[in-house]
């Protein structure tokens, strides 16, 4: 009742009066419905015009070795964006805030600008309206993002993360963007919280809603968050710090990515995502590399982990081995590396894979 008496409210009004944004703006709702699941399609589709110009892929896909990063959208929210910063410091985390500049209306909102400053966190732009920028272009599309970069100039940050409302992008805005020094910051993985926001005690993801969950975690966003961040053994998670129900549910997920041994980054972390910062990502490893122990042969193919084989000929032990995976009959290749074969390298059942030794593979 209450969703349906506020719809025809503002979205700043609903904040001033009662900060309970989550449940109060249907419309708000609506926008989020269809302009995530139309930049998703896209992505699904593998739409021709996607891959540079998507709002939401990222240039880094995998390799995070249990690391995390925590981005929150859409605020500041002086009711809500205080608590998530409480549970960041009692973890010692740092996230990235992108923030929509309307929101930075008032003294309390500029207050929570300069915590999340003093505490280390990145200020980012998420444009100030959050309007599908996608249907913007020329002098319109290019306000909505130079009005947040200069309130983050204001309140001290360095613009460098910009991140399309609901990772919408044109290739124009794309380019502008970019062409402003920012990177372009989509994510990994989706908490949806905004979609468990929209049932009225925040539990529950309804499939109209919102289509991209998984139907045995539409009553658990925490479980639907964690399985998505294993998946992918880490990255760039998605938050809305404008929602209570989010900030009810953060400590639960970060205390358990603790417990699995992930840790936390920010957006800005080299070694985590190397594309998106300009840095060159480091090597792959792979079946043929030397290695002296398996932490060294960091990958895995059809479940199965790399290891380290160290065994010699002669049963003399050594230091020196080389990546290899356990296999039966088939091996994976990887473009630019050495093709592999499967075979039994010492007396055992299983076979193992090995690099084919070929004057361009050195
Ligand atoms: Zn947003």
């Amino acid at each position: 009742m209450f969703a349906r008496l506020s719809a025809s409210l503002s979205i700043s009004t609903v904040l001033l009066v009662s900060g309970c944004v989550g449940s109060a703006d249907a419309q708000h709702e609506a926008e989020e419905t269809s302009g995530f699941e139309e930049a998703y399609q896209q992505v699904e589709l593998g739409k021709q015009d996607v891959g540079g110009c998507s709002g939401v892929l990222l240039p880094d896909s995998s390799g995070f070795n249990r690391r995390v990063a925590l981005t929150f959208d859409d605020g500041p929210n002086p009711a809500t964006t205080p608590r998530v910063l409480d549970i960041l410091k009692a973890h010692g985390i740092h996230a990235t805030f992108f923030i929509n500049g309307q929101r930075v209306n008032n003294a309390a909102s500029r207050a929570v600008l300069r915590r999340i400053l003093n505490e280390g966190h990145i200020l980012a732009n998420h444009s100030q309206q959050h309007l599908n920028l996608k249907t913007l272009s020329g002098a319109a599309l290019r306000a909505q993002v130079d009005q947040t970069n200069q309130i983050i100039v204001t309140a001290g940050g360095t613009p460098e993360y910009f991140r399309f409302p609901f990772g919408s992008a044109s290739c124009e805005g794309m380019s502008y963007v970019r062409d402003q020094g920012y990177r372009v910051t989509g994510w990994h993985i989706d908490s949806a919280d905004w979609c468990y926001a929209a049932s009225s005690d925040g539990s529950y993801c309804a499939p109209r809603t919102f289509q991209y969950v998984e139907d045995r975690y539409r009553r658990d966003m925490v479980a639907g968050t964690i399985a998505q961040i294993e998946r992918k053994n880490g990255g760039v998670v998605l938050f809305h710090d404008i929602h209570r129900s989010t900030a009810d549910k953060l400590d639960a997920i970060i205390t358990e990515l603790e417990t699995k041994g992930f840790s936390f980054v920010g957006v800005d972390d080299e070694a985590a995502f190397p594309r998106l910062n300009g840095a060159q990502p480091a090597r792959a490893p792979f079946i043929g590399d030397p290695c002296s122990s398996s932490v060294q042969c960091n990958f895995t193919y059809n479940g199965r982990e790399g290891v380290c084989h160290l065994a010699s000929s002669t049963g003399a032990p050594v230091t020196q081995g080389f990546c290899t995976l356990e296999c039966e009959g088939t091996c994976p290749d990887l473009a630019g590396r050495a093709p592999t074969f499967c075979t039994s390298l010492d007396e055992g059942e299983s076979g193992s894979c090995v690099a084919k030794a070929a004057p361009q593979f050195p």
